[in-house]
């Protein structure tokens, strides 16, 4: 049966159509006779006294009285959204429990681009030119560039032709030239899969081999790329990239943060001719559009993106790389809340296609998964080229003591000293922004708090202020405490990365630094530029936070010293052990990647902790066994499941009556139990109130099921917000 019989083709036919507004089902529509839908198709309906877009769900449902019926207005020129997408879309809503048209949002998040680009005037060589006339040099050059006999836009012509855009147009006046209506081009249309790739090793070459093979194969399979830093993942997925491309697919490459593309980008360019179509929020509409459109006409072969690049409508996706798959920075939290590594897990499921997670740290869930066989596990356990792991140093900051209000420990220092001796790169690495975490009263210990959220002000001198990191508060620092307003009280306590720069300055005034945060590169551009200058050895010291922790490679690169690695243990989060190890591991994993061997220094208060120990005899999987082994005594994920219930609101009465209304109903039995109401950390945030409670659950109980009725059936205030978030990362 081909999918346009699905719809008899008689009058009176209607279609379900949803629409990317926070409702829960598709609306019938009548269709006018003249008018070809298939399910999937993109139409425009009237709402209310709207016309919006939507996507034809299915066949009517027969539940609109035919007086009320609307019909549908017009159908956009675009190939239907896949079937598999649409279930995708369904799927999603129903896990996490979101409105449908909610996560249609997501797939439909550029109407404007509905509609096609407007074509644009562009000029070619007239077939008969106006004579031959004395040429200028600069009108030749202007003929030369267009000898391949192809239609470029003015701006284009004038660039390869060094002349103004003026003089193309007079050229065409004149009749040399004749102007043509072209479509902009969409992004990353012809990926060249016959260049040649890396030379692989023969541990690469076999699990490339295996992933082109699944590609080939064309059946879901789900493939943990294992290996250790440096041991080229990136290409040895590129071979399946190529694969796919050669079957004429569309290829999904996720990626956590925009920080890491820049250097993808030039890695990928290199391997295939061209860039890749980039996917992120800080993209131009005209971007937007553009990459959207090719995306959903199958002509953008490769979208790298960051996490809502999973819900764009591809025409014919064949293969999906989710690299670092342990990232937190995959889990979405606003809106509707997802984790995109497990959501690609189930796209691929659902398109039936591979889908590869890699990583050198997996993520508990992910490793869980490749134990117990549901995913295969492929290992790549060498660096590449023959760099070796580099060693990890624990340095005990109770014996081995930084100067007073300083946070190098001599032992590193001394490292820090020899390093430059050896022309080589030191990375300190921080993971805070700002100059000091907390600002405090000497006289009265009153704590410089935001005036929105339960958090500190953070101090920074770059921006000459206290700035709260949840909300974006800023304020000048007061001269008085304003608590007991005693004059120059207030003193800084901690270390962010600005202090560490100072200390660094004054210890080695004649290296070169740089200090790179996420609020030290203005842009995108300026970030590019800093990770260049890193590469080419234009700065001895880098100080920095988790943006440079992952991913990059600099081969000069040899010492890092991590100032806190501690940071994020204390608090009891679920997961902080895992976090602080995976963020470790990938700090530590940017030493000595080539031929030059790198060291590691730890500052520790606890040098014997599991983490330290296990980072210090490069014991990855014994630390998982380890974790695993706890998971499972306390009978948390992956062994069980959990739903976090955020209750939050401006009035702090009705959000915890709330609070305690759900938790007298809430789920408790033998397979299922809720923990709380508590207040959920930052207990206060952007003046809002914030409790939570949380359910676990075993695996074979339905949570959503549950969870959807308990919360259904608790009233609350308008004025209370209860959120669900099913698979919470943290507890937060
Ligand atoms: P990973 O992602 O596993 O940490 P990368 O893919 O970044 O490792 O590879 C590390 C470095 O080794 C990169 O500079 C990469 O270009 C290089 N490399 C890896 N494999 C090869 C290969 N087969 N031939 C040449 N260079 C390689
Ligand atoms: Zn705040």
């Amino acid at each position: 049966m081909t999918q346009s019989t699905l719809f008899e083709d008689k009058p009176g036919r209607t279609v379900s159509v949803l629409v990317p507004y926070p409702v829960e089902r598709a609306y019938d529509y009548g269709v006018p006779a003249d008018l070809d839908l298939l399910p999937g198709d993109y139409v425009c309906v009237p709402l209310g006294n709207r016309e919006i877009p939507g996507i034809v769900w299915g066949e009517g449902q027969g539940d609109v009285a035919p007086a009320k019926l609307k019909t549908v207005l017009f159908k956009y020129d675009l190939p239907p959204v896949p079937e598999a997408h649409r279930h995708f879309i369904d799927w999603a809503a129903e896990y996490t429990l979101s409105p449908r048209g909610s996560v249609l949002k997501m797939a439909l998040s550029v109407p404007a681009a509905l509609e096609g680009e407007k074509p644009v005037v562009a000029y070619k060589l007239a077939l008969s030119p106006g004579g031959e006339r004395a040429l200028s040099p600069v009108h030749r050059k202007v003929l030369d560039v267009l000898a391949d006999g192809v239609s470029r836009r003015p701006s284009e012509i004038a660039d390869l032709a060094g002349c103004s855009a003026g003089v193309v147009k007079t050229m065409a006046a004149k009749g040399f030239l004749e102007a043509v209506e072209i479509q902009g081009a969409p992004p990353c249309r012809a990926p060249d899969v016959n260049r040649p790739g890396a030379e692989l090793s023969p541990d690469q070459k076999a699990a490339a081999g295996i992933l082109s093979g699944h590609v080939r194969a064309g059946q879901f399979k789900a493939t943990l790329l294992d290996g250790v830093t440096g041991a080229g993942k990136t290409e040895t997925y590129f071979e399946a990239v190529a694969e796919a491309l050669r079957q004429d697919k569309q290829v999904l490459i996720l990626l956590p943060e925009i920080a890491l593309s820049n250097a993808f980008l030039d890695r990928f360019q290199s391997r295939f001719g061209c860039a890749p179509a980039l996917w992120h929020s800080n993209l131009t509409l005209a971007q937007r559009k553009r990459t959207w459109r090719g995306v959903a006409q199958g002509e953008t072969k490769v979208v790298v993106g960051a996490r809502s690049a999973l819900f764009l409508p591809y025409a014919d996706l064949g293969l999906m790389i989710v690299d670092e798959e342990h990232d937190p920075a995959y889990k979405q939290e606003e809106g509707v809340i997802y984790h995109a590594r497990d959501m690609a897990v189930v796209r691929a499921h659902l398109g039936k296609i591979p889908v590869v997670l890699v990583s050198a740290t997996p993520s508990l869930e992910t490793i869980h998964n490749a134990w117990i066989g549901r995913y295969e596990h492929l290992h790549l356990p060498d660096r590449f080229g023959g760099a070796r792991l580099p060693d990890v140093k624990l340095i005990d900051l109770r014996a081995d003591k930084p100067e007073r209000q300083h946070f190098i420990a001599p032992t590193l220092k001394a490292a820090v000293e020899e390093t430059l001796a050896r022309g080589e790169q030191i990375l300190l690495f921080l993971n805070r922004r700002g100059y000091a975490p907390l600002t405090l009263c000497r006289t009265c210990g009153h704590r410089m708090n935001c005036p929105r959220c339960s958090a500190w002000l953070v101090e920074h001198k770059s921006g000459g202020n206290l700035q709260c990191h949840h909300c974006g508060f800023h304020m000048r620092p007061p001269e008085r405490c304003p608590e007991c307003t005693d004059k120059g009280s207030l003193a800084v306590c901690g270390p962010g990365v600005e202090r560490i720069l100072e200390e660094v300055k004054s210890y080695f005034p004649a290296a070169r630094t740089m200090l790179l945060a996420s609020d030290t590169a203005e842009s995108n551009d300026s970030l590019r530029q800093m990770i260049r200058d890193i590469r080419d050895h234009k700065v001895d010291i880098i100080i920095g936070t988790q943006i440079i922790a992952k991913g990059h490679h600099f081969p000069q690169l040899t010492c890092v010293g991590v100032i806190d690695a501690d940071l994020g243990l204390g608090g009891g989060e679920l997961r902080a052990s895992e976090r602080v190890y995976q963020l470790l591991h990938q700090v530590a994993g940017r030493a000595g990647r080539e031929e030059k061997p790198g060291t590691v220094y730890l500052q520790t208060f606890m040098p014997e902790h599991r983490i330290m120990k296990a980072m210090a005899a490069g014991e990855r999987d014994k630390f998982l066994e380890v974790e695993a082994f706890e998971r499972e005594q306390a009978h948390m994920p992956p062994y069980s499941r959990l739903a976090g219930i955020i209750v939050s609101g401006r009035d702090e009465r009705q959000v915890l009556e709330t609070a305690k209304a759900l938790g007298i109903s809430a789920p408790q039995g033998e397979n299922i139990q809720t923990f709380g109401p508590a207040p959920a950390p930052p207990s206060r945030l952007r003046g809002k109130y914030r409790h939570r409670l949380l359910v676990r659950a075993d695996k074979a109980v339905n949570i959503q099921k549950t969870v959807r009725a308990w919360v259904g059936g608790v009233k609350h205030p308008a004025a209370v917000r209860v959120q669900v978030d099913i698979d919470p990362q943290g507890f937060m």
